[in-house]
């Protein structure tokens, strides 16, 4: 039985790094990004080391959970394990994209966590997010202290590097990426002309909640 190998998926990866890009998330070949296929389980990732305006179909390699190329010339991201790992641990997870943006990255240089001070931030990302253990780029340890940071929430942030984050989809994951670096921001401004008011745990769980039962279009 030949393996279907999906195009279009490609292409979401190759979208999701101009996006990066263009949300100023990253820049150059720093950050990757994948895409777990819900239908086969393979993983779609970016290329190591290739622009993301440069990158085409081709470039994209796709692996199984056991980090073996399926399809694909490309050398796949030196973070791959990264990846793997979080999918193996996360079975609601389908895009994990990691960033190098300036305010979460100031945060992880001073081995901070981000708290939840906002509504779109504990709604979609969790009720704060944590700084993992140190390890060096592309390392197996570097994986394992991620996943083990992240646990069941939508982001991390690795220390002296950038962060890491995960949702159900590309658009998902952009959008907490983006919510991710914007709270980064507001807490750095915040705590830079006063001492920032954390929302308390009772009213995180309260807007939680209301997300996950009440929020959007009735269907
Ligand atoms: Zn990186």
């Amino acid at each position: 039985m030949s393996i279907k190998i999906k195009n279009e998926l490609k292409e979401v990866i190759i979208y999701g790094g101009l996006t990066m890009v263009k949300q100023r998330l990253t820049v150059g070949t720093w950050g990757n990004i994948s895409i777990r296929d819900t239908e086969t389980g393979l993983i779609y990732i970016s290329p190591s080391g290739i622009d993301y305006a440069d990158i085409r179909v081709d470039d994209i390699v796709v692996l199984n959970s056991d980090m073996e190329v399926i399809d694909g010339k490309a050398v796949p991201s030196i973070e791959k394990g990264m990846h793997i790992a979080v999918y193996n641990a996360r079975k609601d997870v389908n895009t994990v994209i990691h960033t190098h943006p300036i305010y979460s990255s100031v945060l992880g240089v001073n081995h901070m966590e981000l708290p939840g001070i906002s509504e779109d931030f504990v709604q979609i990302v969790g009720d704060k997010i944590i700084c993992s253990k140190y390890a060096l780029p592309g390392t197996s340890e570097l994986a394992t202290n991620a996943v083990k940071a992240l646990g069941s929430r939508n982001a991390v942030i690795l220390p002296n590097h950038g962060t890491l984050c995960v949702g159900k989809n590309l658009k998902d994951a952009l959008k907490i990426s983006y919510v991710v670096e914007k709270t980064a921001h507001v807490y750095i401004m915040a705590k830079s002309i006063g001492a920032p008011y954390l929302i308390s745990e009772h009213d995180i769980k309260v807007m939680q909640e209301f997300a996950r039962n009440h929020y959007g279009q009735r269907e």
